[in-house]
């Protein structure tokens, strides 16, 4: 089993906005012809965590100076979040706290124990579907910061593995005095993969920057999930696209209008390997210790924060679109799962918090 087809990375692109903004551009030119021409957003690119961000930054002031100041803010905080996060950076914390083989409390940073409090408290909701112990898992199956492997594991290895795993090995406290937080194993062998979560999480961080810069009106996403604030260049909601899960090329399936709320999707159309016509895609169902198989092609979710959207699309993409929908529902998180039919043609399952449609898919635009 050679992998087939692996693609970069999987994203949910930002297509509408480009789109967004050419209307509002052509609006724009519309009502202010013969105007000097003002500057609609402040784009700004790079790279962090084994995939690309874009900050979108729209309002008054959008100079020189205040670019420089997201840059060094924004690249202050993606590196704080890698040095609390990473599974690829053998400094972090999360990384030591992986090779430290002791069931002793081990120190961290406030940001490391909030989100892996998060992580646990979705366990216990998901059943088990949302697990950060999975990373063994994960890597057995060729995936993550590890090599690709030639066959699948056997029924003795998934085995061997799954007794290290499960959120019931990991405790989170803080000292009532000092404040100081704390990890603890309770079977030494145990290892946090925070992949599902960190990303919206750094979203979340790089969005808190920006509104400490004093500003309302932006946009943050990194490989897919997004935070927006306020208004789009020109006024209104932001529009964004939410993909359709195709092997090649990319599409919009459709455009939804998000204002102050987070969006994040996970899917089986980015990264996978096919075996014959089987789909192996990244996404381990804890409870088999095998990867999830006929599940939802992808899942938008929608919530308060890009942390939570981020954890909650994963944990669908292992429960499907039932139980997944109802339970989101009833924790306040507006979903939407998209399937393939026997013909591979897309149906969509929104639950009842998913936004209607903001307009019909639109030919894909050139990314800006
Ligand atoms: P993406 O990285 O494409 O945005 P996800 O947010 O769904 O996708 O994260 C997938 C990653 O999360 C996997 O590569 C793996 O490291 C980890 N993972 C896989 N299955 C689970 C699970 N059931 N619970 C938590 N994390 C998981
Ligand atoms: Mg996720």
């Amino acid at each position: 089993m050679s992998p087939q087809l692996e693609l970069d990375r999987r994203t949910l692109r930002l297509i509408a906005i480009a789109f967004a903004l050419l209307a509002a551009l052509s609006i724009h030119r519309l009502y202010f012809a013969g105007l000097p021409e003002a500057t609609d957003a402040l784009v700004l690119q790079g790279r962090t965590m084994g995939t690309s961000y874009e900050i979108r930054v729209a309002g008054d002031g959008l100079d020189e100076s205040l670019r420089q100041r997201v840059l060094s803010e924004t690249r202050d905080r993606l590196a704080r979040v890698d040095g609390w996060m990473s599974n690829w950076n053998p400094e972090s914390e999360i990384s030591r706290f992986n090779a430290f083989r002791s069931t002793s409390d081990f120190p961290v940073s406030s940001e490391t124990a909030e989100v892996v409090s998060f992580a646990l408290e979705l366990n216990a909701i998901s059943g088990g579907a949302f697990d950060i112990t999975v990373g063994p898992l994960v890597a057995l199956w060729g995936f993550g910061s590890h090599a690709r492997i030639d066959s699948p594991p056997s029924d003795e290895e998934i085995a061997r593995l799954r007794r290290h795993t499960g959120a019931g090995a990991l405790h989170v406290h803080r000292d009532p005095e000092t404040g100081e937080a704390y990890l603890r194993k309770r079977d030494p062998e145990v290892e946090i993969d925070l992949s599902a979560i960190a990303k919206g999480f750094g979203v979340d961080q790089v969005a808190e920057g920006l509104e400490e810069l004093g500003r309302r009106d932006f946009l943050v996403e990194i490989g897919g999930e997004i935070r927006t604030a306020g208004e789009r260049p020109g006024g209104g909601p932001w529009r964004i696209a939410v993909e359709r899960p195709q092997d090649e090329g990319r599409a919009i399936q459709e455009v939804i209008e998000l204002q102050d709320r987070a969006m994040a999707t996970s899917g089986d159309y980015r990264i996978f390997y096919l075996e014959g016509s089987r789909r192996i895609s990244h996404t381990i169902d804890p409870r088999t210790g095998r990867p999830v198989e006929g599940g939802p092609a992808s899942v938008t979710t929608l919530a308060d924060s890009a942390m939570r959207a981020d954890a909650w699309a994963t944990a669908l993409m292992v429960l499907g679109a039932e139980p997944g929908l109802a339970l989101a529902e009833q924790n306040g998180i507006a979903a939407l799962v998209l399937k393939r039919d026997a013909k591979g043609a897309i149906l969509e399952r929104p639950n009842a918090l998913f936004p209607e449609a903001a307009g019909p898919p639109t030919r894909l635009p050139q990314r800006g």
